[in-house]
């Protein structure tokens, strides 16, 4: 039986049926869950609790003594009611555009005359004056209003034009009573009496129409909790499934390419190094095929680690993919190979968009017929789907930088070979296990030795190019980042095409270069080398140099606008200086009048340390959607949020093991209805095989 269509229900019709289409909502039972962005508590004054999950709005239910029209001006028309409930009394304000054409205040003057009782909801005119209000909604008082829209806690949907709250609360209404409590019961009813969840039904009302906070927070919980149980699930199934799997081939440590290459580097590895190399290979030597990712900090030294896997996969006459997530980067990681794989038996090439013609096919078809040992590019080489004959190993650097559309590509492409995901954004672990929860994790932790920590400080514009100049005067070389490339019309803000020429005079008698997102990529590789080589002495960019790049010699980082960037671009951009053995400084210079740049300001100032940074950053974005985890492709996360929630997600992680434990293929009669769900929501975004 094909499910209804949402224009049937009651209240909705075509046009809206459309609008709701665009919402995503096509079926009553969708619209069921087309969760409330917040809620309102719309109670009067008495009956209320506060609760952080509730909107403050002012609410009012009263008899209308008196009623008036002002026009204020020739475009803005007023209408103002004073309304009394007995005890205190309101002015009430309804602001509309006046028009000629017809009576903007037509169905107004009928609903709210003298002597009507309504509820109106708004906000406070002016703070000083809680008694005058500006009205967002009205009703006649009545159980019809009362049901949906006022004296009660009340859902706050996300809306497209076209669509009103008030539309969405009946639709909600008529939905609930036509086909609520339609959906089974997907969570075992031991997990949920262990957990103390409401049932699916309940919290299915709870969520829209709550009857107090308490039950909106059972609800909430319960629907959390059930997303984080079923992403879990999916992991850890994707995980077994990807295990059970056999690589074609597996690799031997021969050491013809590994013992040269270490003995040739400048360094030892560091002892976390050492261990994560070993992790690594302990996963690609295994018949099972490597999904791993490394976390490590800006300037940690995963360059290398990654490079050594590439080569005991080189060893056995298999071949890697280094993806870099921009050109810029590839090109740098082509002259870091390069230097690392001097005068070893090493094929490797570059292939970015830059490379055309001739030169792009023969490293096509190198790669196709195995005359390549290692290919470095961009996401491109995905995305193109480039043939290696003998795949072994793909590694993606800064994970993070990839989009949805690329992880799903690389996943579809990685489940028969080794993969090492690599990222810099060294993410809290509910994060990480939230985001790479089919992953196998590595931390490099600490930093390389000799690396001394990057000095941060907030100064005035004039003090930091004094601090700059001076370490231009003895050598060293200098970044200044300005937010913008052009002027783009945002008042206040810095760019660098229009900051050049001043910066010009500011560095008299050094050379200065320029790096933005919008040069041709072989302007940009120019600089790039060049400032490398130390021919530029100052570098003018705009956030493009944010990761990998690496350049010893580059002491000063000056940041304008600072309090535009958020923390973990700040702490990726002060990752470009400090890599040397000189002392290095990365100089704020930001407006400090808002208070959260104030904060962010303040936490990169006082520590260096990227996991302290990043957990600092998810505190203070705070509630609601910190990260954009919403809407990632991986995830189906509506209800919560993985600031808040991260104990909810551990109980959701250990129940998932007990489940599989127990039943690894979800095939029990109990699990049936969870199985059905799990496959509904997840089977083809992580590709899960039929269960069995
Ligand atoms: P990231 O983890 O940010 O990619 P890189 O791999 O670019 O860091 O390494 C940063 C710098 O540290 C490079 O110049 C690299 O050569 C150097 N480096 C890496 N490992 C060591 C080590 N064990 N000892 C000294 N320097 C190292
Ligand atoms: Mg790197």
């Amino acid at each position: 039986m094909p499910a209804p269509k949402i224009q049937f229900l009651k209240g909705v019709g075509p046009k809206r049926a459309a609008l709701l289409a665009e919402l995503g909502v096509e079926t009553p039972a969708g619209l069921l869950s087309y969760y409330p962005r917040t809620w309102q508590d719309r109670r009067l004054p008495g009956d209320s609790e506060k609760g952080t999950l509730l909107e403050e709005i002012l609410v009012f239910r009263g008899k209308v003594l008196s009623a008036r029209e002002v026009r204020t001006s020739k475009a803005l028309t007023i209408f103002k009611a004073v309304l009394s409930n007995g005890k205190y009394e309101v002015e009430a304000s309804w602001f509309k555009r006046f028009s000629w054409r017809y009576d903007v205040f037509a169905s107004l003057r009928k609903e709210v005359r003298e002597g009507a009782e309504i509820w109106i909801v708004g906000r406070p005119e002016d703070a000083l004056f809680p008694g005058r209000i500006r009205v967002e909604e009205h009703y006649s008082a009545g159980p019809a209003a009362e049901a949906a829209h006022v004296g009660r806690i009340v859902p706050v949907y996300p809306l497209t034009e076209g669509l009103s709250g008030r539309f969405m609360r009946e639709a909600l209404l008529s939905a609930l009573a036509e086909h609520g409590g339609a959906g089974p019961e997907c969570l075992p009813d031991g997990l949920r009496a262990r957990r103390a969840l409401t049932s699916a039904a309940q919290a299915e009302r709870g969520i829209h129409f709550p009857r107090s906070l308490f039950e909106l927070e059972a609800a909430r919980k319960r629907l959390a909790y059930e997303e984080l149980f079923l992403l879990a699930l999916a992991w850890g199934i994707k995980r077994r499934q990807l295990r059970a799997v056999e690589k074609e081939y597996r690799c031997e440590l021969k050491r013809h390419l590994l013992t040269p290459f270490k003995e040739a580097l400048a360094f030892e590895f560091t002892p976390s190094q050492k261990k994560v190399i070993n992790e690594i290979f302990d996963d690609m030597l295994s018949p099972r095929p490597m999904a791993r990712l490394l976390q490590g900090d800006v300037g940690s030294g995963k360059t290398v680690v990654a490079l050594s896997a590439l080569l005991l996969t080189a060893e056995n006459g298999r071949q890697g993919l280094f993806m870099a997530p921009t050109e810029i980067l590839a090109e740098q990681h082509a002259l870091t190979f390069g230097r690392l794989l001097r005068g070893l038996p090493v094929r490797w090439a570059l292939l970015t968009s830059s490379v055309k013609g001739p030169a792009r096919r023969k490293i096509l078809e190198d790669a196709a017929e195995g005359r390549l040992d290692i290919l470095i590019g961009t996401h491109a080489l995905i995305e193109e789907g480039v043939k290696l004959k003998n795949p072994g190993l793909v590694v993606v650097d800064e994970q993070h930088r990839f989009g949805v559309r690329q992880r799903a590509a690389l996943r579809a492409k990685g489940d028969r070979t080794d993969a090492l995901i690599m990222t810099a954004t060294p993410i809290p672990r509910t994060l990480a296990l939230a985001l790479y929860g089919d992953l196998d994790v590595s931390t490099l932790t600490g930093m390389p030795p000799g690396r001394k920590p990057v000095k941060t400080e907030s100064l005035s514009e004039e003090k930091a190019f004094r601090e700059a100049r001076l370490a231009a005067s003895v050598g060293r070389q200098v970044y200044v980042v300005y937010p913008l490339i052009e002027e783009s019309g945002t008042a206040g803000l810095k760019a660098v095409t229009l900051e050049f020429e001043r910066l010009r005079e500011i560095f008299k008698g050094y050379t200065l270069g320029i790096l933005h997102g919008r040069m041709k990529p072989e302007e940009k590789r120019r600089t790039m080398e060049d400032f490398a080589a130390g021919r530029i002495r100052v570098l003018a960019a705009t956030q493009v140099i944010e990761v990998g790049i690496d350049v010893p010699n580059a002491t000063v980082m000056v940041v304008h606008n600072a309090e535009r960037f958020g923390l973990s671009s700040l702490h990726q951009l002060r990752g470009r200086v400090g890599r040397g053995a000189h002392e290095s400084r990365c100089l704020l210079v930001a407006d400090l009048r808002d208070e959260g740049a104030r904060e962010r300001v303040q936490a990169m100032c006082s520590t260096t340390d990227g996991f302290i940074i990043s957990e600092k950053d998810l505190a203070l974005r705070g509630g609601g959607d910190p990260l954009g985890l919403r809407q990632h492709g991986d995830l189906d996360l509506r209800l919560a949020d993985l600031s808040r929630d991260s104990a909810l997600l551990r109980q959701a992680v250990e129940d998932r093991d007990a489940v599989l434990e127990k039943d690894p293929g979800l095939a029990l009669p109990e699990h049936g209805p969870l199985k059905a769900r799990l496959l509904a929501l997840y089977g083809a975004r992580w590709d899960l095989i039929e269960l069995s």
